[in-house]
């Protein structure tokens, strides 16, 4: 099957084809966090979705570009920064780190660049973009001062999110309570400097003020990735109106079609609910973490259901991910003792990709999975058949050192995609400390305690064992 995906502006699943052909080349746009708190899981559902598109991708061959902006100034930014009393950068910085932080937690392959809203070169071209709308008739600045996109004149509006200019009146997704646009849907390109904003301001010919979220997004896509993109993702949420105000906006300006595929990821639910902080199933990556889980975990967790499926987050399915990948790892260190034995090639002295080394079977089925819209529930479903059939060959000692390398290289493949092999060292932070104090504990022969600590391990799904090698951590059976 050739690589396809779902492109919400047809609506269809679409053969991929990149512009540059030739050299496999493809830029990838990314709407990325707005920092004005920490993101949450559902976010980062996301941000797992697009790191597998671009894994993927590479493993197929393509040299990936990838742009994903920081939205450092905006509604939320701007209160957040008046509410904490400190400077907007100040604000904006802590989630900043924040962001990186935790995307590094979950092994999110780092963007090419991170372009930041309140950067002047691109400040300036947002205000050239919006100055070339007001000259072809698609922009005009009303009495408020503010400038805004004239949709009626831009005829593919409401193309990506498939409704029209008369539904959009009546879906009451526009605020009503903005008098001086011409058209309900119109929106904010520039707005216009209020005292709420305090010093958070830029020159312009409309007078000072700050641009709007839409435009920051195709000004940093343009300025980066040139006029036109293979593939442009985010979330479903980011549909309406956001993308459809960057394609008016990106190709009102440049006449030629924006983007080529737009992917879109489907909500995460917790507990099958809507996450809110009301509700209390508003987890951040440190609140998962807190609970015991590795950033791998929740790393299988956010990414083991297709990206257009719901996502319903649970403990369970947290306990899940952390099954699965101990069948994984139980199942690498089984076929590294097979390939070890005999002085064979040890898995050090065997290239990555060993063009002669034995194929296994046939082998392509987790990357045909993939290149079907990224079937991640398929190819997931392919690696542990495909575990299984290999465990039983090893129950049954019919499986040779030759093999076992041979699906050590197949595995390290697959691994590039998923980076989910367990990096040996990373206990959970809590479970740490607790074999910390357990270690301590028995050091000072307060044996009562040692065994409280152990039962507390077991509770979080670990085992402690003494060894004649000191203490040794690892995870509980059917844990
Ligand atoms: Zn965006």
């Amino acid at each position: 099957m050739p690589l396809s995906f779902f492109n919400t502006y047809s609506r269809e699943v679409e053969e991929f084809q990149p512009r540059n052909g030739k050299d496999r080349k493809i830029d990838i746009y990314t709407c990325g966090p707005t920092v004005y708190s920490r993101a949450h899981i559902g976010n980062f559902r996301a941000y797992i979705f697009e790191d597998l598109l671009q894994r993927h991708l590479e493993a197929r061959g393509f040299k990936v570009h990838r742009v994903m902006n920081i939205t450092d100034v905006d509604d939320k930014t701007i209160r957040g920064a008046r509410e904490a009393g400190v400077p907007l950068t100040k604000f904006t910085r802590q989630f900043k780190d924040a962001f990186f932080e935790d995307a590094e937690k979950l092994r999110i392959k780092r963007a090419d660049e991170y372009p930041a809203a309140t950067d002047q070169r691109y400040i300036d071209k947002m205000i050239a973009m919006i100055s070339a709308l007001i000259s072809k008739g698609l922009a005009y600045q009303a009495d408020d001062k503010s400038v805004y996109y004239r949709i009626n004149k831009f005829p593919n509006y409401g193309k990506l999110a498939h409704f029209n200019l008369d539904e959009l009146q009546s879906t009451g997704r526009v605020k009503h309570d903005e008098y001086d646009k011409e058209h309900i849907g119109d929106f904010a390109l520039w707005k216009a400097w209020d005292k709420d904003d305090g010093d958070v301001r830029w020159d312009s010919p409309w007078g000072p003020g700050r641009p709007g979220w839409h435009i920051e997004c195709s000004a940093m896509a343009t300025a980066l990735l040139g006029d036109q993109i293979d593939i442009h993702c985010g979330g479903v949420d980011n549909i309406f109106p956001h993308h459809e105000a960057e394609i008016a906006q990106s190709e009102g300006v440049t006449g030629k079609k924006f983007v080529n595929y737009w992917l879109h990821c489907a909500h995460l639910l917790v507990d099958g609910q809507k996450m809110s902080k009301s509700l209390g199933n508003f987890y951040t990556i440190p609140d998962v973490l807190a609970k015991g889980y590795t950033g791998r975990e929740i790393r299988y967790a956010l990414m083991r259901v297709n990206y257009r499926t719901q996502l319903n987050f649970t403990w369970d399915g947290m306990k899940e991910a952390r099954e699965s990948l101990g069948r994984i790892d139980d199942w690498l260190e089984r076929l590294r003792e097979i390939a070890d034995k005999k002085n064979g090639p040890s898995r050090t002295g065997v290239k990555r990709s060993t063009p002669n080394a034995q194929r296994p079977i046939e082998d392509s089925g987790f990357e045909d999975a993939l290149d079907d819209d990224l079937n991640i529930s398929a190819a997931l479903g392919f690696l542990f058949e495909t575990i299984r059939e290999t465990n039983r060959a090893m129950d049954q000692k019919k499986l040779d050192a030759k093999t076992a390398v041979a699906w050590l290289n197949w595995w390290d493949r697959m691994n590039q995609v998923l980076d989910f092999e367990s990096d040996g060292t990373a206990l959970p932070e809590e479970v740490a400390k607790l074999a910390e104090a357990r270690l301590q504990a028995r050091l000072a022969k307060d044996f009562r305690k040692s065994d409280e600590l152990r039962d507390k391990l077991n509770a979080l799904g670990w085992e402690a064992r003494d060894t004649k090698d000191g203490q040794k951590i690892t995870r509980r059976a059917g844990a």
